[in-house]
């Protein structure tokens, strides 16, 4: 029986990990991979310790840190598909076929891109339809393109394009812009880059590869298209809660809802760090808080039974 069952290998999970050793507890991390969700970031300029560090390296350090306590169990390139609550505490399973019984759990799920859920958007994934300018723009030199979404992400994917891309169009639902005052700058003193606001996303066309990009105007309720080679998608993430929805309280967005003193979920032996909770702001350095907060908790119910 494990005393904790960290799952996530974000900045969550590795933190987590880390402090769950020093405290000597019996612990497994299982996660897809090292790093979450900024390892496909070129430059994170805001970790703290580091100016200037990519996202590999951000992973590759994380890592390695936890590697560095012989005591932590470690599972990569798998996934947890099951958690069912047992006598003394929880039984995770993973898809791997891996059993886990433990006293506590503590998620560090993050979150994933999301969908415009439009036609075409699945068939051309990777096609044309991508997810991550930083990691996908040199693909799309002398292009013409289109990236979805007016609030940060999609303003830092246009400046993530504009030295690559021959033409950017940025798709907005509403009638004005988002994101930072500085990057609207940025993105609206371009030459390269035409805004299309109060339009709908409707349909991704091609053969083979992505060619047409439809929308509807809003104005006038017509149906227009845009002749592109490539389409970012950069309207939001979702929490990955969908592991536990059945098990823990969620709020409207799918975040799991979290005691902030804490980090306890509604339900007693599940802990919650990073992004896949309901904090308002969604940080390297707070992930790796909150799990430093849930891990002492973790030890003071784990030694006395009650936690603060
Ligand atoms: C492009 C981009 C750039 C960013 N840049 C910055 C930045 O510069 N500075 C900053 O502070 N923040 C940045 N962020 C935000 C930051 O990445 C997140 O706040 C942070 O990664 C959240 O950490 P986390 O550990 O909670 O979750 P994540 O980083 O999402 O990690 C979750 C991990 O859990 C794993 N996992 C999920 N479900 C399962 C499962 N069922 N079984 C096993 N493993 C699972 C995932 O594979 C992943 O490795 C950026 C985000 C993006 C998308």
């Amino acid at each position: 029986m494990y005393d904790i069952v960290i799952i996530g290998g974000g900045p969550a999970g590795s933190a987590a990990a880390v402090y769950a050793a020093r405290k000597q507890m019996k612990v497994v991390l299982i996660t897809e991979f090292f790093g979450g969700q900024s390892v496909v970031s070129d430059d994170i300029q805001n970790w703290i310790g580091e100016k200037s560090i990519s996202g590999i390296e951000l992973a590759k350090k994380l890592e390695n840190h936890v590697r560095s306590f012989e005591k932590i169990e470690i599972v990569t390139g798998d996934k947890i598909n099951g958690i069912s609550k047992i006598d003394k505490g929880f039984l995770v399973v993973s898809e791997g076929g891996k059993k886990f019984e433990t006293k506590t759990v503590l998620m560090t799920l993050g979150a994933h891109r999301k969908k415009l859920g439009i036609l075409g958007e699945d068939k051309f994934n990777g096609k044309g339809v991508a997810y991550c300018a930083t990691c996908d723009a040199p693909l799309f030199t002398g292009k013409e393109v289109v990236v979805v979404g007016g609030g940060n992400a999609g303003l830092e994917s246009v400046v993530d394009l504009i030295p690559y891309a021959y033409k950017i169009y940025l798709i907005v639902r509403s009638d004005s812009l988002k994101g930072d005052k500085i990057m609207q700058e940025a993105v609206l003193s371009n030459k390269k880059v035409t805004v299309i606001y109060t339009a709908d996303s409707k349909e991704i066309k091609g053969n083979g590869f992505v060619e047409k990009f439809i929308y509807i105007d809003k104005k006038d309720n017509q149906e227009k298209e845009l002749s592109v080679q490539g389409v970012f998608v950069e309207i939001g993430s979702v929490p990955s809660s969908g592991l536990v929805k059945d098990l823990v309280d969620l709020n409207e967005r799918g975040e799991i809802i979290v005691d902030h003193k804490t980090q306890r979920s509604s339900l007693t032996g599940i802990w919650v760090a990073g992004d896949v909770g309901d904090g308002l702001y969604k940080q390297n350095n707070i992930s790796a808080g909150d799990a430093v907060k849930a891990v002492l908790n973790i030890d003071q119910y784990l030694n006395k039974g009650k936690g603060v």
